[in-house]
C-alpha cells in the first residue's frame, strides 16, 4: 500500500466529544418527561421519531430538538405544559453552544497528520452548527478543506476526494463510525482507519470489516502517524 495523499477526518467524536452531549441531554429529557412515560418508552419513541425526521430535518442538534419536542407533545397526548416544552428548547441550545475542546491528543496529531498529507474535514450534519464547532475547536487552521455533508455515501466520498484534486484510491479515510467513515469510504476504493469512540449512536452501529485489506483500526488519532510513515 503506498502512502495516501489526502487525509479525510471526520469530525464528531472523532475530533471532539458529541454523543457524551446528546446522552446528557437524552437524561434530561428522560427526566422532564418523566410524568408520561418511563424512561425505556421515550427512548422507543424518540428513536422513531428520529428516524422519521432524518429525511425531512437531516442530521445534527436541531433536528434533534424538534424530534424532541414532537415526542414530548405525542407522549403527553397534547399536554406537556410550554415550561416543560421551554426546558426541551434549553436542552437543545445547550447542545448548539456547548464549549468545543478537542479530544486528548487530536491536535497534536492532526499537525503531525497535515506534515504528511493535507487534511480534508468531513463530516455530516448542519452547516451552520459544524462550521461554529469547527471554528470553536480552534482546529480549523489545520485543514485544507471542509466539507460539509448531509450523508456519507460512496458517492459523497469520490466527489468530496475528487474536488480535492485526490483520486479515491490515493485517498484515506479516518473516522469513529463504521457506517458513516469507513464503509463507504471502502466501498468509494479510498483507504479507511477506524478510531472508535466509546459510545455509538444507535443510528450508526455497525461491524467493523476486519478482514478488508484497505481497513485498519487504531485506538488514537495518533496511532496514524507511525503507520503512516511506515508506508512507502
Ligand atoms: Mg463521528
Amino acid at each position: 500500500m503506498t502512502r495516501p495523499t489526502l487525509i479525510g477526518l471526520d469530525a464528531d467524536d472523532t475530533l471532539w466529544h458529541n454523543e457524551t452531549l446528546f446522552r446528557l441531554t437524552h437524561q434530561r429529557f428522560n427526566e422532564l418527561l418523566a410524568a408520561y412515560a418511563d424512561a425505556p418508552q421515550v427512548e422507543e419513541h424518540l428513536a422513531a421519531v428520529e428516524r422519521r425526521n432524518l429525511k425531512v430535518y437531516g442530521y445534527g442538534a436541531k433536528g434533534f430538538t424538534l424530534s424532541m419536542l414532537e415526542t414530548a407533545v405525542e407522549l403527553s397526548g397534547g399536554n406537556a405544559p410550554a415550561g416543560v416544552l421551554g426546558e426541551i428548547l434549553a436542552a437543545g441550545r445547550e447542545l448548539m453552544t456547548h464549549p468545543i475542546d478537542p479530544l486528548p491528543g487530536v491536535r497534536d496529531a492532526l499537525e503531525q497528520l497535515a506534515q504528511r498529507a493535507p487534511l480534508l474535514l468531513i463530516t455530516k450534519g448542519d452547516l451552520f452548527h459544524q462550521e461554529s464547532k469547527l471554528a470553536a475547536s480552534g482546529l480549523g487552521d489545520l485543514f485544507a478543506g471542509v466539507e460539509i455533508v448531509s450523508e456519507k455515501t460512496a458517492d459523497t466520498y469520490r466527489r468530496a476526494f475528487r474536488r480535492h484534486g485526490t483520486p479515491p484510491e490515493e485517498a484515506l479515510m479516518a473516522g469513529n463510525s463504521v457506517r458513516s467513515d469507513i464503509l463507504p469510504a471502502l466501498e468509494a476504493g479510498a483507504h479507511a482507519a477506524l478510531i472508535p469512540y466509546p459510545l455509538v449512536w444507535a443510528h450508526e452501529a455497525a461491524e467493523a470489516p476486519h478482514a478488508h485489506p484497505r481497513f485498519r483500526q487504531f485506538d488514537t488519532l495518533a496511532q496514524l502517524v507511525p503507520w503512516l510513515d511506515s508506508l512507502v
